[in-house]
């Protein structure tokens, strides 16, 4: 082993790196598309595998000082909760849209969807509404070189077909995984998203079928559980119901954020489906689909990736 390989095994599976907003693109009416440089990035990521990796963002309090989170053995969770409340800022997670490794150093670009109506609107969005180049923030993700640091859930096994469904908030990790996989991959892409313009491109593989449906003002799942249900030859009067509870539904076939058993998996399977975005849009179309189409757990990752009424803790 050489030393440098030394070096990447022994550091923290984690950089927390400090990084500057370098460009500022307002794609579409509900996404800003930010680029992020520094030198805390040049060991940030896996360029080549990316897919639908989480990443946390910690954006500064109203001091504009964001915290130092160094720890000698890489806890930075210890040492951000021990900062106290009003000096650490806000944590959200986020996924990469496109990570660029070039000579000049890293560069991470995320897609933010800008909620902004007064009342729902959050740290995340309101500083992604109003950043100019050369803001910091801190971004918490996997070390470069370093094997299964967690965080990616797209996991479809030996799957002929995948459905992959999601709104706005799953479109940047929907489209990374989309440029990833093998180019001969087959199945079908649902974004839901508020209007007809934010349709942004995404270079898909030829088989698979992009498929965007905008609100236009309809309530969250409106069109997207049709849509979905649809393209599984299926219809259904769809109410999604609010759960009553403020916890993100978080469901893979090997992972149950409810504790439930999980099935056995299924040795050869056909289809895998991949489900985000906001929670009681996902569990409304789990219930369809486990339920009434007795689609098999063990096929399907049901994520939660925010709640309607809810803040985020990271
Ligand atoms: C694994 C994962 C990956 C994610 N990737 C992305 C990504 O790439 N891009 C992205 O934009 N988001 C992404 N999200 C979602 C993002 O973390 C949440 O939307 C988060 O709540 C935003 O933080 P905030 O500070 O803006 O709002 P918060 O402070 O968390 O919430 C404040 C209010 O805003 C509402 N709210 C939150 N998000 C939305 C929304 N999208 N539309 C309408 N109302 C909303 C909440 O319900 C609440 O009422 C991801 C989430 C997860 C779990």
């Amino acid at each position: 082993m050489s030393v440098a390989e030394t070096i990447v095994l022994d550091a923290p599976p984690f950089v927390v790196a400090r990084a500057a907003v370098s460009a500022i693109d307002r794609v579409s009416p509900s996404f800003v598309r930010v680029t992020f440089t520094g030198s805390d990035l040049d060991e940030f990521g896996d360029p080549d595998r990316i897919l639908d990796q989480r990443i946390k963002l910690i954006f500064p309090p109203s001091s504009g000082r964001l915290p130092d989170l160094t720890h000698p053995d890489g806890d930075w969770w210890s040492v951000f909760l021990a900062v106290p409340e009003e000096e650490r800022g806000s944590m959200r997670t986020y996924s990469i849209r496109e990570l660029r490794v070039e000579e000049g150093g890293t560069s991470v670009v995320i897609d933010f969807v800008l909620h902004l109506e007064p009342g729902f609107t959050g740290p995340a969005s309101s500083w992604a509404s109003q950043a100019s180049v050369g803001d910091e923030l801190l971004i918490v993700g996997p070390r470069r070189g370093r094997p299964a640091g967690g965080g990616i859930e797209y996991a479809p096994g030996s799957a002929r077909e995948i459905l992959l469904a999601g709104d706005e908030t799953a479109a940047p990790a929907i489209a990374r995984i989309l440029e990833d996989i093998d180019r001969d991959a087959v199945g079908c892409a649902v974004i839901e998203v508020p209007y007809a313009d934010d349709v942004l491109a995404i270079d898909a593989p030829a088989g698979v079928e992009v498929r965007w449906v905008a609100r236009e003002g309809a309530p969250n799942g409106s069109r997207l559980i049709p849509d979905v249900l649809g393209y599984l030859g299926a219809t259904a009067t769809v109410t999604v119901m609010d759960d009553g509870t403020e916890e993100l539904l978080w469901e893979t076939p090997v992972y149950s954020g409810s504790g439930e058993d999980l099935d056995a998996p299924v040795e050869a399977i056909d289809r895998y489906f991949w489900i985000a975005g906001e929670s009681s849009v996902v569990t409304t179309l789990r219930r369809h689909l486990v339920k009434d189409l007795g689609i098999h757990r063990s096929q399907v990752a049901f994520m939660g990736y925010w709640r309607r009424g809810v803040a985020m803790r990271g």
